[in-house]
């Protein structure tokens, strides 16, 4: 890709999207970029609630964390880190197994280092679509792709018909812009027609979805019965694992003994709110 020539669009402003926007940004090429939502974040979000008193509480109801185990995402994290963006969440980690009703392995989950965008997991992705040379567009879904062969560009238009201009090259960082799913969504044909790139159907086919539950709880106090703040569940079908967000670093609420916590438990199954955090 030629940067002085290169107008690029991305689809979405997830870690994905914003992390392949921002890079190609820093090689100067011309970047915009959509995304539905109302801000950046994908599933990297963070939901915030004003209680009746006031308390503001925050939950990060996507991914809760993420680990690092390849040198050249050392290096970004790295320097996210330096720039305030990421801190490590140091907190005590285990396994809590069903059967016997008791935690274990403390550890084994406690030995890699994780990380957290702060304030929010959001945040990583926010900052990103700031930088020079991102021009971002939140609450823009885009409804069709056509490739104009005596352009050699791509055409982009909303859902509701806008004209979103030409691109050199696109890239979409979610598989419903080619899922027939998303056709029960809108009454309309999804955004990018699959049959021309026959390839690139197959490769999305096999792209797995998980879909999941994530509970937001919040408890007037410290849980004192549970010994660590966060862990995943052994011996369930359901249950995947529970963290206190209030542990994590810039994210204590007031008053300071508010904690609020999250449980993901897994969709299709029967959704257990027994063990609470
Ligand atoms: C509850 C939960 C727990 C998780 N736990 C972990 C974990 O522990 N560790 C881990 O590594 N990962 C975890 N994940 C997964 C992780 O969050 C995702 O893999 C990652 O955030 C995906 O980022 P992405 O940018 O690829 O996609 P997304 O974050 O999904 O971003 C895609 C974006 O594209 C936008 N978009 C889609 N279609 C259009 C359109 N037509 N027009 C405009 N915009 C569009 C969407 O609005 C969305 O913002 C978890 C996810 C969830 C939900």
């Amino acid at each position: 890709m030629s940067a002085a020539a290169a107008n690029v669009a991305v689809i979405g402003g997830g870690i994905s999207g914003a992390v392949c926007a921002s890079l190609l940004a820093a090689r100067g090429v011309a970047v915009t970029l959509f995304d539905s939502g109302r801000g950046a974040g994908g599933r990297m979000a963070q939901r915030r609630e004003v209680m009746e008193d006031g308390t503001e509480l925050r939950f990060d109801h996507g991914a809760p964390y993420f680990t690092v185990s390849n040198d050249e995402v050392a290096r970004v994290v790295g320097g996210w880190e330096a720039r305030g963006l990421v801190a490590e969440w140091k907190a005590m980690f285990a396994c809590f197994d069903r059967e016997s009703g008791k935690f274990r392995d403390f550890d084994k989950e406690g030995t890699t280092k994780k990380y957290v965008g702060v304030p929010g997991m959001n945040s990583i992705c926010k900052s990103l679509c700031q930088e020079d040379g991102v021009m971002a567009k939140f609450g823009v879904t885009i409804g069709k792709m056509d490739w104009l062969q005596d352009r050699s560009s791509w055409s982009l238009a909303s859902l509701d018909g806008k004209d979103l201009g030409n691109f050199d090259y696109v890239v979409a960082t979610d598989k419903n812009v080619a899922s027939q799913k998303v056709s029960g969504l809108t009454g309309k044909p999804p955004p990018l027609d699959l049959s021309v790139f026959p390839h690139l159907a197959t490769m999305f086919q096999d792209i797995p979805v998980r879909p999941c539950f994530a509970l937001m709880l919040a408890f007037s106090e410290p849980l004192a019965m549970v010994p660590v703040q966060g862990f995943s569940f052994y011996n369930s079908d359901s249950l995947s694992w529970a963290f206190c967000d209030s542990s994590k670093p810039e994210r204590a609420c007031a008053p300071p003994n508010r904690c609020t916590s999250l449980i993901q438990a897994i969709l299709g199954t029967a959704f257990n709110c027994g063990v609470c955090f």
